[in-house]
């Protein structure tokens, strides 16, 4: 016989934005699919939230489709098993309960709340499994004269349960310390508890790839499996990603979601990159990896028994490269975007900016730093035309400037850069020492994202002599 289809699922809760360990759980779950010939599939997991979170669903969607991440099955794309939001598969889940009941797995629990926090209260660490003791037919009794009950998993009070998780090896976990958690709740609605084991089983879902938060649940939910007579899943747990050595990345301490980076400039492209890498590893130091690249390279032995740092840093330095290997007109159409946010560059050539700052920018919000010449250019320090190399200053600045305003006030800006060249050599001047002076002079910037013709041609004849004139006064 041959092997069933490889088939893996993303199973996020929409809680209004997808966060980077969120989305590096559905890439290596769209990896091992992949890879696998298998199927990806999303499951957006909404019955245990408090509370509706509008657009949340739009917002993984999305998400998941600019990180590349396409799903064979999900909400707005179908497929065989759906619907695939748990709050539309509602019906689905109290039969499975009541099966278990049937088989003694499970029991209907109707410990009202004050019951339940004052027996926390007095010290017990889980549910002390009083309504098991009720008898079935007195809990059906009650059922059916309609006291709300909920219906919890009965945990054997002996033994291990135990299973082979892919990358941690052998879990075992003593049933007595399993609490009996609610399955479905007075409401009808099922839990995570719950809802998870059914999905996977209803969705053919063979390999489960999550946080490692549920490590330790999941002999709990063999038990379920087991107790509905069916095949349990493979398990890959994977360690968080952390803000540094004590806290996890967490939205909740300002760390950054997927779109939250997109906005500050970082290419999906290099975004997926990096998250691959933090949590696996390739067998080589190779860092920079296409997605396809990814597919073909990723393995479960390479999955990190121990957390990962996030490194923006790191990050910063792949998208710089990503950025690099863009096509010139790409380029220019992701830092459009970015240029809007700055009135200050209007009327502007962009195109002839873009390409100028092509090379330089890292991350695209960096085009805000690398113009910021152009706004914040008068009142700056003389002391920038101290140059040790060219050994220049204010005072050989302004015995040159007024030939230089002269010069650029005649000269077409595309020919600035030999007009500049040959005063060089008609005055005895090197030439770094007018290239400074003029660039300065336009500027007022030590860095700047080209040399002194290139300042020239972005600012145009009347910009640049303007400047110059006013550098002049000032000195
Ligand atoms: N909805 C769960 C979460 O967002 C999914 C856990 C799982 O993948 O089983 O954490």
């Amino acid at each position: 016989m041959s092997d069933p289809v490889v088939r893996t699922r993303f199973a996020p809760s929409p809680t209004g934005y997808l966060h980077i360990g969120g989305l590096r759980t559905a890439l290596y779950a769209y990896l091992f699919a992949r890879q696998k010939g298998g199927r990806f599939i999303l499951r957006i997991e909404d019955t245990d939230l408090e509370r509706y979170v509008p657009g949340a669903v739009d917002i993984i969607l999305r998400t998941m489709k600019d990180a590349g991440l396409l799903y064979d099955e999900g909400p707005d794309v179908g497929g065989d098993y759906g619907p695939y939001i748990q709050s539309e598969r509602k019906d689905t889940y109290l039969k499975y309960a009541k099966q278990l009941v049937d088989s003694g797995g499970a029991y209907y629990c109707f410990c009202t709340k004050q019951r339940l926090k004052a027996m926390y209260e007095g010290g017990a660490t889980k549910y002390d499994k009083a309504c098991l003791r009720l008898g079935r037919a007195e809990a059906e009794r009650r059922a059916a004269a309609g006291e709300p009950y909920v219906i919890r998993q009965n945990i054997p009070e002996t033994g291990t349960s135990a299973y082979h998780d892919l990358v941690f090896g052998h879990i075992a976990v003593d049933n007595k310390e399993l609490e009996d958690n609610v399955l479905i709740k007075s409401d009808g609605m099922p839990t995570y508890n719950f809802a998870n084991v059914v999905d996977d089983h209803l969705m053919a879902v063979n390999y489960v790839i999550r946080g490692v938060e549920y490590l330790s649940s999941t002999p709990k939910y063999n038990l379920l499996y087991r107790g509905l007579g069916w095949e349990t899943p493979q398990y890959m747990h994977l360690q968080p990603i952390m803000r540094d050595a004590a806290h996890k990345l967490s939205k909740r301490y300002g760390d950054a979601s997927y779109e939250d980076f997109v906005a500050r400039g970082f290419l999906p492209a290099a975004i997926v990159n990096y998250i691959a890498l933090l949590g696996w590893s390739p067998k080589d130091d190779r860092e920079k990896f296409t997605l396809d690249e990814l597919v073909r390279r990723f393995s479960v032995e390479g999955l990190s028994k121990s957390p990962s740092i996030f490194d923006e840093n790191k990050l910063r330095w792949l998208n710089a490269q990503y950025i690099k290997e863009l096509p010139p007109e790409e380029f220019h159409a992701r830092a459009l975007p970015f240029y809007a946010g700055h009135a200050y560059l209007e009327g502007y050539d962009l195109k002839y900016l873009s390409g100028l700052l092509h090379g330089r920018a890292e991350v695209l919000s960096d085009v805000g730093p690398l113009t910021a010449f152009l706004t914040e250019f008068e009142g700056f320090d003389p002391a920038l035309f101290v140059n040790e190399k060219w050994k220049t200053d204010p005072a050989l600045a302004k015995a040159m400037l007024p030939r230089l305003i002269d010069l650029a006030k005649n000269t077409d800006p595309q020919a600035i850069g030999e007009a500049l060249n040959a005063f060089a050599a008609d005055n005895g001047y090197k030439k770094g020492q007018v290239l400074w002076v003029f660039r300065i002079a336009v500027t007022g910037a030590k860095n700047t994202p080209g040399g002194a013709a290139e300042m020239a041609i972005l600012l145009g004849k009347t910009e640049a002599c303007r400047r110059l004139e006013i550098t002049l006064k000032r000195l």
